[in-house]
């Protein structure tokens, strides 16, 4: 059964051959960008932050740096790579530098109405099944539910871009149709631009989610009839790993490996 997640469409998107290696054949690869490593252990230490061990106590910042310095460790890897001149330290310090914006934002309690980290959903979109994972879903118990997703990359949304993201408004559809979620008054989608401390937020009108879906069935409807998964070079091939199995390079991704 084929199984959809908003990565894999965004990744048809930006190159559809690298869709087609990753996801048709199914090539392995078990290389990782320091900037995707990095990303991985502030959601890590996030998820933390919000686990049982630290409910109803003020944490300390001290040991949210101990946590991250501890999981930045433990997950380091042969395979991870760097595209700019910046050292492996400097990706480091960038992560507890998001971890320090959210901190000062809703620590040292944080206190939120949290309902879920980490929460894999499965659902469909016009009889497509996909699946995800929801960062943060927080419920305040009268109906209102807030969906959050940390960026720790450099890039952010615009208001109007992030009323016409695709991602979290395939979360919003995923908790709408979630059997045990019965109470639905409101769902807001929120951002959190850590590297930045920016929030974004939106609440979709049915037409305004709408227009979003009929995007992503088109979306969808690319990926099923495409006949042939055209290779796009653009700045994003520094960051693809998949340079032996594609049509369009002759060698292998000249980055270096972070040390
Ligand atoms: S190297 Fe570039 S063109 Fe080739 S698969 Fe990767 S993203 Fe696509």
């Amino acid at each position: 059964m084929k199984i959809y997640s908003y990565s894999q469409l965004n990744t048809f998107k930006s190159c559809s051959e690298k869709y087609k290696i990753m996801y048709v054949d199914e090539r392995k690869n078990t290389k990782e960008g320091i900037e995707a490593f990095m990303g991985k252990r502030v959601h890590d230490t996030l998820e933390w932050i919000y686990s049982q061990y630290n409910i109803k106590r003020s944490v300390p910042f001290k040991e949210i740096e101990e946590f991250y310095d501890c999981i930045w460790k433990s997950s380091w890897h042969d395979e991870i790579y760097s595209v700019r001149d910046f050292k492996t330290e400097f990706y480091y310090s960038l992560g507890k530098h998001c971890l320090a914006n959210y901190y000062y934002k809703y620590g040292p309690e944080f206190n939120q109405s949290v309902y879920a980290t980490e929460l894999m959903i499965s659902f469909k979109l016009n009889g497509f099944n996909f699946r995800g994972i929801i960062d943060r879903l927080d419920y305040d118990g009268e109906g209102n539910w807030i969906v959050h997703d940390y960026k720790a990359g450099k890039s952010t949304l615009s208001a109007p871009a992030t009323k016409r993201d695709g991602q979290l408004a395939l979360y919003q559809i995923a908790v709408m149709q979630k059997p045990e979620i019965k109470n639905i008054k409101s769902i807001e989608l929120r951002w959190h631009f850590l590297q930045q401390g920016l929030e974004r937020s939106v609440i979709h009108t049915e037409e305004s989610l709408n227009k979003i879906k009929n995007k992503l069935k088109d979306m969808i409807h690319s990926i099923e009839s495409a006949e042939y998964f055209e290779p796009k070079e653009t700045m994003l091939c520094n960051w693809c790993h998949y340079w032996d199995d594609c049509s369009a390079k002759q060698t292998t991704n000249p980055v270096r490996k972070a040390l």
